[in-house]
């Protein structure tokens, strides 16, 4: 039988995920095959969303929270701690104006100003990244997620520009000199210096049908399913609550939303 672009695309997920250790890093020494990733058969299977998107209660979070669910995803993810502007984040937080530069109303309420929001990649459902990556490295998959082949990224950030979230991280160093050994997680490569990463909606829980590992240690703050679908839980609070997104206006359709 042969093959469909969609099958390929699949397995390509798979590759993004690093099955393949020996060109993405290491895994450390003495790991076995990362049991905790999908495997090819798990991408067989038929999409279980047709556009993931998540919802963040904003009021519900305070630092110990941001904590927690950052250190949820950075932690398990072996995403390096740099400090300055060669920081690594998939998941960080900002002030209003950093978050939603055009969203400003004329008075903005004091509770929201001074609130901080965790941002992450919108997975957008027009992502602006993809389209000017030149190897195709990144991508968007049949569910919505917009991924990395870090096979293929060949470092020349284009992305990284094209994104207007600054959701995107290079690794100007080799990002395992800045774990520690003792939190290095075995199931989950790291990345290489040369490559471009950032969040994946933790692509590898999806496909064993559980949830990012941010929303599951945001303790109900933040909500996740699938936006095409009216039954979701996402669509049900949004239907519910008002919610903005990010920089509207830049055409990406982001698939984060935020209740203030
Ligand atoms: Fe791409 Fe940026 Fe949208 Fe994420 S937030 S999908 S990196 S344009």
């Amino acid at each position: 039988m042969q093959r469909s672009r969609r099958d390929f695309l699949k397995l390509a997920g798979v590759s993004a995920l690093g099955l393949s250790a020996g060109t993405l890093g290491f895994l450390g020494e003495g790991a076995q095959a990362a049991d905790a990733l999908p495997s090819a058969a798990d991408f067989a299977k038929p999409a279980k969303a047709k556009q993931w998107g998540m919802v963040i209660d904003t009021a519900k979070f305070d630092d110990a929270l941001f904590k927690k669910c950052i250190d949820a995803c950075h932690d398990n993810h072996n995403v390096p701690k740099i400090e300055g502007k060669q920081e690594i984040k998939w998941i960080w937080t900002e002030d209003f104006e950093g978050s939603f530069p055009t969203e400003r109303p004329a008075f903005l309420a004091e509770a929201q100003e001074h609130r901080k929001y965790l941002l992450l990649c919108n997975h957008c459902a027009n992502p602006a990244c993809t389209r000017v990556c030149p190897t195709k490295a990144t991508f968007k998959n049949d569910e919505g997620l917009v991924i990395m082949d870090y096979h293929r990224c060949i470092g020349c950030r284009y992305c990284m520009a094209g994104c207007p979230y600054g959701a995107r991280s290079f690794n100007f160093r080799d990002p395992g000199e800045f774990i520690a050994k003792d939190k290095l997680n075995l199931q989950y490569p790291h990345r290489t210096r040369g490559v471009v990463e950032k969040c994946t909606f933790c692509v590898e829980k999806l496909a064993q049908g559980k949830l990012p590992l941010c929303v599951e240690a945001s303790g109900g703050a933040m909500v996740f399913g699938d936006l095409e679908d009216p039954k979701s839980e996402v669509r049900k609070v949004l239907k519910e609550k008002y919610a903005i997104r990010r920089k509207p206006d830049a055409g990406t359709d982001p698939s984060v939303f935020y209740i203030l």
